[in-house]
């Protein structure tokens, strides 16, 4: 008997004009994903298929979970759409699966089907009671599900369905730089805009010998967590130091994190036109340090033009974490190692900056060639998927 993974999109089928593009992108990123294994694949407007080996399940689940783009997927039996072929197949798959409640769920794709949902429904209820000793329908709270799809030329029934991650398949947006420091919140920033279709690249500021390589490594550990969900993942260096140590000579203390983050900001907006970036994407989260008031966000913004993505803005911390725990980076996360926003927290931060001021800082030293020399002489680091033991094994 032949099976195949049926894919459902899920989000996609909101799309209308542009939805081959999506259903194409997403078939690529599966093909990519599953280059490893022996599979064949092909879609159409509604579903994808993927013909694969049996020994190999546990291994392509594992990597389809993490494609977004995908809403549902199932283990399905192929048969012709042919009602007693149909009749047929149910009737011996039910035999080698124990339960003692049912309910037979049909979806008649393919109209020109002569028998209607409800009444293959009730056919195949009764050739699965005729033929399955001790069962009975459950039409409420059914131990097993007996779905098939009738669709043009062959049909499908399954049993058993596995979520996807949802989303937009990575690709139908263009590029984003997301922001990616040590910490809790940043991860789960480029996590969400992944989801959202958007490929990115990493940037991660680092003030050595203030920051420590431990902590430069935290963020080529979290990276991989993220390339678990794209292909691999450009990581981009920036050494901050000198920028660094200038600000905190030249500036007042309470104005240091405001003028360092705008230099932060300015540096991207570079980066972003140097590898093609369309956005700045980070963790920002309203309310959560001084530099994150929305008073703050305002002077710092107003250093570039590029829209600024901060997909956790509105987020609390829990929520914050229940995502970082879902994707695997809080327990990096957590780990202690300093990076060059806390080593050089102030005393007092301004909570209400003004650009005015922010503007008379800045002018106490000469960052334009600063910043340019960043630009220049960043470190790109690519970072691959960790494959999981299992997958070395192939
Ligand atoms: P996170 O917000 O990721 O938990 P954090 O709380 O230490 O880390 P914040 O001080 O809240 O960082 O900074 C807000 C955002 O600015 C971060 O989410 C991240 O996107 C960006 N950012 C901060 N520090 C760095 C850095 N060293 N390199 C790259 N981006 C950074
Ligand atoms: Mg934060």
């Amino acid at each position: 008997m032949k099976r195949v993974i049926l894919i459902k999109y899920g989000e996609l089928t909101t799309k209308k004009g542009n939805r081959n593009f999506f259903i194409h992108t997403l078939y690529q990123n599966i093909k990519n994903k599953l280059k490893k294994f022996d599979v064949t694949i092909y879609k159409d407007r509604s579903r994808m298929y993927i013909e694969f080996l049996d020994s190999d399940f546990h291994f392509i689940k594992e990597k389809l979970d993490c494609v977004f783009g995908i809403h549902m997927y199932h283990v399905a039996y192929i048969v012709d759409t042919n009602i007693d072929a149909i009749k047929d197949m149910v009737c011996q798959l039910v035999q080698d699966i124990s339960f003692s409640t049912f309910k037979v769920e049909t979806k008649r794709s393919d109209k020109s089907f002569p028998v209607h949902s409800q009444e293959m429904n009730r056919i195949l209820g009764s050739i699965v009671l005729k033929n399955k000793d001790g069962v009975t329908v459950d039409v409420h709270h059914p131990e097993l599900f007996i779905k098939v799809e009738v669709r043009e030329g062959h049909s499908y029934i399954y049993f058993n369905e596995y979520h996807g991650c949802g989303g937009y398949p990575i690709g139908s947006q263009p590029k984003g730089m997301l922001m990616l420091s040590g910490g809790i919140d940043s991860p789960v920033a480029g996590y969400l805009a992944m989801k959202r279709g958007i490929p990115i690249d990493c940037v991660y500021f680092e003030a050595i010998p203030h920051t420590s390589l431990e902590a430069r490594n935290k963020v080529v550990e979290l990276s991989k967590k993220l390339a678990k969900y794209s292909d691999e993942i450009h990581l981009h260096v920036v050494n901050f130091t000198k920028i660094q140590e200038e600000i905190y000579k030249n500036c007042h203390p309470n104005y240091c994190i405001t003028i360092m983050r705008r230099m932060m900001y300015r540096i991207m907006e570079k980066l972003a036109n140097k590898y093609h970036g369309l956005v700045i994407i980070n963790g920002e989260s309203i309310g959560q340090v001084a530099s994150q008031t929305l008073t703050s966000m305002s002077v710092i913004n107003e250093v570039t033009s590029m829209p600024v993505i901060r997909p956790v803005a509105c987020f609390d911390k829990l929520e914050i974490i229940d995502i970082a725990k879902k994707i695997d980076t809080y327990n990096i996360s957590i780990l202690p190692f300093e990076d060059c926003c806390t080593v050089f927290v102030p005393k007092h931060p301004v909570i209400n900056p003004t650009l005015e001021q922010a503007l008379k800082e800045e002018s106490k030293f000469e960052y334009e060639s600063l910043i340019q020399n960043a630009v220049d002489d960043v470190n790109t680091i690519v970072v691959k998927e960790e494959d999981s033991e299992f997958s070395d094994l192939l």
